[in-house]
């Protein structure tokens, strides 16, 4: 099966480092290479421009591919996402000049507004407005006199603030997705899975303690997690292990709290995958 990956730009690497986290074996693709095999997977990636894998998953020319939510809204295509996969994340958002009277996204009635998003800026402003479509470097726009606003991708948001612009309004939450044709093949679908439970495991943690049996209660209301934890008796008497999934997220606030509860020899480890 086919895979779409995209060929450069920010989402190359974590695409190829998730076929990698997937078991995949994928090939290291030079630089200039097309298409790359994977070693333990009957999986071929094809690296084409991020833009252009809405296009090649609906004409069926790849199973299923990698690129950008914000893309694939932006080009209308006939795909349907099979999978988040938790990086790329920025937001499209409405931005003006600091100094511009502008203050939300209602006022931009009748607005220039210079965008490389031009259906998105449309459909998700509700506002008439005017475009500039224009293609890299948005952020100049207003200073060159050619945009009242502009609607652009931002993750820091340090881009905008360099250019002296102030966002008015977040029009949609991106993220790299999987996406594949309305009816997707097994393998895709297959894939999605895999990929999923990649996701999942990177936003996880294993967590190991030991704790006087007394101590239990307190300890288990901290870890609730998803299912109850694993107790198990150490030969020490009184002593028990506990055993827990946690959300990767709270082990710097969870760790004094445990310590505090009476945990002791407490380990914490990656988990490779989540299923069920
Ligand atoms: P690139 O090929 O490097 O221009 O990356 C394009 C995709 O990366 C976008 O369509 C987004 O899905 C994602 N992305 C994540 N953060 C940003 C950002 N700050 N600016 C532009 N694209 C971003």
């Amino acid at each position: 099966m086919r895979i779409a990956v995209p060929s450069k730009g920010r989402l190359r690497e974590p695409a190829v480092q998730l076929l990698h986290d997937a078991g995949l074996g994928p090939e290291t693709p030079s630089d200039r290479a097309l298409a790359f095999p994977c070693r333990n997977a009957p999986v071929e990636a094809l690296l084409v421009r991020a833009d252009d894998v809405p296009e090649y998953v609906q004409d069926g020319v790849v199973d299923c591919g990698i690129t950008g939510l914000d893309i694939v809204r932006e080009r209308g295509a006939e795909v349907q996402e099979l999978a988040r996969l938790g990086f790329g994340a920025c937001t499209l958002e409405v931005a003006v000049p600091a100094e511009s009277p502008i203050t939300d996204a209602a006022m931009l009635r009748g607005a220039r507004v210079a965008t490389s998003f031009p259906r998105l800026a449309r459909e998700l402003l509700m506002e008439p407005i005017e475009i500039a479509d224009v293609h890299g470097s948005v952020e100049l726009a207003p200073r060159l006199g050619l945009a009242d606003a502009i609607v652009d991708l931002v993750s820091s948001g340090s881009t905008l603030r360099t250019n002296g612009l102030r966002s008015v309004a977040t029009l949609l939450e991106s993220e790299a997705v999987l996406v594949g044709p309305a009816e997707p093949s097994a393998a895709a679908l297959q894939l999605a899975g895999v990929f999923r439970s990649v996701v999942e495991a990177r936003g996880a943690r294993y967590l190991m303690l030991n704790a006087p049996e007394e101590a239990l209660d307190r300890i288990t209301a901290l870890v609730p997690g998803s299912r109850s934890p694993s107790v198990l008796p150490l030969s020490e008497p009184g002593m028990v292990a506990v055993h827990s999934v946690v959300p990767a997220a709270d082990v710097w606030r969870l760790l004094p709290e445990l310590e505090a509860a009476g945990a002791s020899s407490i380990l914490l480890v990656p988990v490779e995958r989540m299923l069920g």
